[in-house]
């Protein structure tokens, strides 16, 4: 089959267990961070499994939540011009990181950047922001367009990144503009959704490029309605899609075809590889057992996606972002 190309983030860890490979970036980044006011909350070696839905995965090199705009912006000025591996964390909804880790700085966004405000028709809301506390709120102020987005259980910065979408709509359906720190430049920018390069799950945002701030435009609605859309778009997601360890779609639906229809053709539904199992309910979801392994969910879609091409002649692209793995890792 033709290798389908993960979106893969920061090179290849060593084998679990090995000592990190620190290279001359990452050490240089490491002493510009610990002699910058940040050092106290830089933390080193830090898990990140239980810092995404799927529970799995090793630690980040380096971490540092970020609180506030002024903490990313000494960051920024920390990482600009470096050519250390950058991972910007949301809600981890939609990452898989390799057992060994990510050998890199990695962030969080916190505090102030979690937070959201609404102004008439208007939503500012922080990368950190958590979907489905914006959505509930977009509905109470009696505001229609984010109902969506209450069974993403990502935040505001991953969903542009991905341009997160269901129920017949997407983030860039309702985003105005998004204030964009590039760790690599050391600056910050305000980017206009339509120079985003949002697509189906997709813009063209590198992983150096941290969604700060997103302004969304939505439209006046009436709030029992949009409690009531709410109340059915989680009934719904109760009802068809899994619990457990996961990152909701592992693959992203071909043209006119869906991945779910395709995997359980090919008799993946419910196939097991050690500790990761394609859901018997939803085949499009991997679930990982507690205290399972990132390379038993990364085996388990490489056999996925070979069983599909074999028997559907279709190569499915991955949606979660694999992080620390080889290129190679899940085709
Ligand atoms: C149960 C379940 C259901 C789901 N349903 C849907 C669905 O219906 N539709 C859908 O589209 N997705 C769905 N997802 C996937 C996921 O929730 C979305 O892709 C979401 O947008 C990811 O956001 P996150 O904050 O968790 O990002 P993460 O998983 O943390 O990161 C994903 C990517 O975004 C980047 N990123 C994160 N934050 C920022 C930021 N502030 N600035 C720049 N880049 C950033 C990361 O570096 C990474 O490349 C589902 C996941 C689960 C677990």
């Amino acid at each position: 089959m033709t290798a389908a190309v993960p979106r893969s983030s920061g090179p290849p860890s060593p084998a679990n267990g090995a000592p990190p490979v620190v290279t001359a970036a990452v050490a240089a980044l490491e002493e510009r961070l610990a002699r910058s006011p940040l050092a106290p909350a830089v933390r080193r070696r830090h898990p990140l499994g239980p810092r995404t839905t799927y529970r799995v995965g090793g630690p980040a090199l380096l971490f540092v939540p970020v609180r506030n705009r002024a903490a990313l912006d000494l960051i920024a000025s920390c990482t600009a011009g470096s050519e250390a591996p950058v991972l910007v964390l949301g809600r981890g909804s939609n990452l898989l990181v390799a057992d060994a880790g990510f050998n890199g700085l990695a962030l969080a966004l916190e505090g102030d950047l979690a937070g959201f405000g609404v102004s008439g028709t208007a939503v500012r809301a922080g990368g950190g922001a958590p979907l489905p506390k914006l959505a509930r709120r977009t509905v109470a102020e009696g505001l229609t367009g984010f109902e969506w987005a209450v069974g993403v259980p990502g935040s505001v910065g991953g969903a542009v990144r991905m341009n997160a979408g269901g129920h017949g709509s997407d983030m860039a359906a309702v985003l105005d503009e998004a204030e964009i720190v590039d760790l690599r430049l050391g600056s910050a920018f305000t980017a206009a959704a339509a120079d985003l390069g949002l697509g189906y799950r997709t813009s063209n945002l590198a992983p150096h490029q941290v969604v700060a701030e997103a302004r969304l435009r939505l439209a006046p609605g009436d709030a029992e309605a949009g409690r009531a859309a709410l109340a059915e778009i989680v009934a719904w997601r109760r009802a068809n899609q899994p619990g457990g360890h996961n990152s909701g779609s592992v693959f992203t639906n071909p043209d006119g075809d869906s991945a779910g229809r395709l995997i359980d053709a090919a008799g993946a539904r419910g196939l097991r590889m050690g500790t990761a199992r394609v859901s018997p309910k939803h085949a499009n979801f991997i679930q990982s057992d507690e205290g399972g392994s990132a390379a038993d969910v990364v085996a388990l879609m490489a056999e996925v996606q070979r069983r599909v091409a074999e028997s559907c002649g279709v190569d499915l692209v991955p949606e979660t972002c694999l992080v620390g793995f080889d290129p190679g890792a899940a085709s």
